[in-house]
């Protein structure tokens, strides 16, 4: 506990919300950092609860990144280091449709994941789970691992940043690969073999980019520490893919040695 700061309460992150006016009927696609609110009573599941009270139908990504392995070859042009997993291959878990989220998704997205009534996809890294989603999480297959986004785009959907920025906005994945960025190929340790994972997305370091270009449609607020954003997916995907077939570069990072993004503009 920080000397003169509040414990934030479930109710008082819903009333800070609420202001938001999302649409209760429409999906929402949220990404959440519990740390950015400062002290939360009840932590990951009152975050939960009050954005459950906004957002009735909430997706978030549970993706296990524990169950990837590297090849010691495989295509080119991959932006991958063939043959570096030697280490860490050894620690990849198999997949489970009970394994948790990946620390890297936030303690709101397991608590997600944990809930009674939570149903979730089955891709064996970026599987998504949900309550009043169901028809986006059965759009998922191997092949098309960000369809999920696409149908809560069809069904005017939405974006909830919560306490984070951009560069975890995993609809800009999907507005990339709608704009022919090149996606890569990964690879799952499942318990019936290793699974080739095509259209895997790249790197999202530079997705902050966005913010400027979607201001005009992104509402915010603040929670305690916390900025929230929410944006309408359908504007914000035509952005992203615009700003992309205009610029091939838009939205990577300027890290020199990302092998990702230099290979998304080969
Ligand atoms: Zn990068």
């Amino acid at each position: 506990m920080i000397a003169g700061v509040e414990r934030l309460t479930a109710s008082d992150i819903f009333n800070a919300l609420r202001p938001l006016d999302l649409p209760p009927d429409r999906p929402v696609i949220a990404h959440a950092s519990l740390s950015a609110f400062g002290q939360v009573e009840g932590g990951a599941e009152a975050l939960l609860e009050a954005v459950l009270g906004v957002a009735p139908r909430l997706m978030m990504p549970a993706f296990t990144y524990k169950t990837m392995i590297i090849p010691p070859c495989g295509p080119e042009k991959n932006g991958l280091t063939y043959g570096s997993g030697r280490e860490s291959n050894r620690l990849a878990e198999f997949f489970r449709a009970g394994m948790p989220a990946d620390r890297l998704m936030g303690a709101a997205a397991e608590a997600l994941r944990r809930r009674p009534g939570t149903q979730r996809s089955l891709h064996p890294i970026l599987s998504f789970c949900g309550v009043g989603v169901a028809e986006a999480l059965a759009s998922q297959t191997l092949k098309e691992p960000l369809a999920p986004v696409g149908v809560l785009a069809e069904q005017g959907g939405w974006v909830l940043l919560l306490g984070v920025d951009h560069t975890v906005n995993t609809s800009l994945h999907y507005a990339e690969a709608q704009a022919g960025r090149r996606q890569f190929t990964r690879w799952a340790l499942t318990l019936s073999g290793i699974y080739e994972c095509p259209n895997f997305p790249g790197c999202s370091q530079g997705f902050q980019e966005i913010e400027t270009y979607s201001r005009p449609f992104a509402r915010t607020v603040r929670v305690g520490w916390a900025k929230v954003t929410a944006l309408p997916l359908q504007p914000l995907l035509r952005t992203a893919t615009a700003l992309i077939r205009s610029n091939p570069r838009a939205l990577l990072c300027r890290n020199p040695a990302c092998e990702l993004c230099a290979c998304a503009v080969e």
